[in-house]
């Protein structure tokens, strides 16, 4: 079996963001591959945690994914604060290993995007509207490497658990776990008014306390926060487009602080989010203003950080972004579309633990016990579309006996990733897009 063939088998994906089957990114050459250590997302701990407890297996698979793509360059991207998981990495390093380096980066949101990453280790900008591939890069994050190198089916997902549960902390799981099972095994929850976050505060999906015993943990989610229901960040996800734009048609003064701050901007994409206020609030749609929100990474600094009348132009963007798409507009380079970096760029990255303040978040910054706990429930629904492209189709039956790591559905050829049993136990129920298993 060849190395992609492994991968495509364990059902890898991209366990950092929405989920691209691994196989298909790797299949390419690269002169750099940055293993994507930064975890910029507040609250998370799950990254940090996995560098300390496996920094050999990490380099190793560092190297080994490095070699497939005949990198020249493997670089470790942590943020330089993180000490102890850069020491620990340094430990692990063998003398002979000196094609893999580790680049310490400030601490600031969002580090983590991969245009930033190609910004801070190579200073190099990505063209708008272009992969980091398109300059030799290939990112990958670090729970992604660690599915590669185990060489097993992707069953289990580490997550932090934090916010206002009793006992924050690590918890490895099996994929399908409700949610409500994964707040219980951090102690339950603190207070009875509570909403939750799938992911971080910043990029996270919200999951309503009604539904987090009809939501699961799938491949992708490396993070549970709960907040109150009156938290403002809770509140911003129950907005309406229709009274976002009403709030924008009203009181959005154009000062351009969400332009001047907005990441993708600094880094030298004509994105100017003011902009596309301008013209969606005050109904003066152009294709050229409307056209720049289709280079927004939805990192949430212009709403929840920039705008000093508490507007939200990510939520603007993503909705101007999605009818676009929807329409067949793509966003096509053109001379003026390359544009240096800012000067200001560096002054104006915004520090993590000003975002956290900035957030209502700072009393949840707490440690969480080094140990992982476990959590095995007594049944699992495992969604068939935890990554990109199509559902995979199930290879199994109601009443059939599956063991940990058995596949249970394929995309055989298609775009997608495998699926494979989480629990030992029986299947009970084959839907179109879940498969729920029994423990035995
Ligand atoms: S920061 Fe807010 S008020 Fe200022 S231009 Fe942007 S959306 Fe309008
Ligand atoms: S969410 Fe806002 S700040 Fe972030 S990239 Fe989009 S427009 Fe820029």
């Amino acid at each position: 079996m060849t190395f992609l063939e492994g991968i495509k088998k364990a059902g890898v994906v991209g366990a950092g963001g929405a989920g691209f089957p691994t196989h298909i990114k790797l299949d390419t050459q690269a002169k750099t591959l940055i293993i994507n250590g930064i975890e910029c997302e507040p609250l998370l701990k799950t990254d940090k945690f996995l560098i300390r407890r496996f920094s050999e297996a990490l380099i190793q698979g560092a190297l080994a994914i490095g070699k497939h793509l005949k990198a020249q360059d493997i670089v470790i991207a942590i943020k330089e604060k993180n000490k102890k998981e850069i020491e620990q990495l340094q430990r692990c390093l063998k003398p002979g290993e000196v094609s893999l380096k580790i680049h310490p980066v400030g601490d600031f949101y969002p580090a983590g995007d991969e245009q930033m990453l190609v910004r801070e280790v190579m200073a190099e900008t990505v063209a708008p509207g272009k992969i980091p591939l398109s300059k030799g890069v290939v990112i990958t994050n670090v729970a992604t490497v660690l599915d590669i190198v185990h060489q097993q089916p992707v069953t289990h997902r580490v997550m932090t658990i934090g916010g206002e549960v009793n006992q924050p902390c690590l918890i490895k799981v099996p994929i399908g776990t409700d949610l409500q099972s994964c707040i219980e095994a951090a102690g339950g929850p603190k207070i009875s008014d509570y909403h939750a976050l799938t992911g971080g505060p910043m990029m996270g999906q919200l999951c309503p306390r009604s539904e987090l015993s009809r939501t699961y943990v799938t491949k992708t989610m490396g993070g549970l926060i709960l907040l109150p229901s009156h938290h403002p960040i809770i509140q911003h996800h129950h907005l309406s487009i229709s009274h976002c734009l009403k709030r924008a048609a009203s009181v959005c003064i154009q000062c351009r602080m969400c332009t001047d701050l907005c990441p993708r901007y600094l880094n030298g994409h004509p994105l100017h989010p003011h902009l596309v206020m301008r013209s969606v609030a005050f109904g003066k749609i152009t294709m050229e203003s409307s056209k720049s929100a289709l280079l927004c990474c939805a990192c949430g600094i212009c709403e929840h950080f920039a705008c000093p009348m508490g507007l939200s132009p990510k939520m603007i963007n993503e909705s101007v972004k999605s009818t676009l798409m929807q329409g067949g507009v793509k966003w096509v380079n053109t001379e003026e579309a390359f544009q240096e970096v800012h000067p200001q760029r560096s002054y104006r990255k915004i520090p993590t633990e000003r975002l956290i303040q900035r957030l209502g978040l700072s009393i949840y910054e707490t440690d969480v016990p080094e140990t992982l706990q476990s959590l095995t429930p007594d049944k699992v629904v495992i969604p068939l579309k935890q990554h990109i492209g199509v559902l995979a189709k199930p290879v199994v039956e109601n009443g059939d006996k599956v063991v940990v790591g058995q596949l249970i559905a394929s995309v055989g050829t298609d775009l997608g990733s495998e699926i494979h049993s989480s629990l030992d136990g029986t299947v009970k129920k084959v839907e179109k897009d879940y498969i729920m298993v029994e423990r035995s």
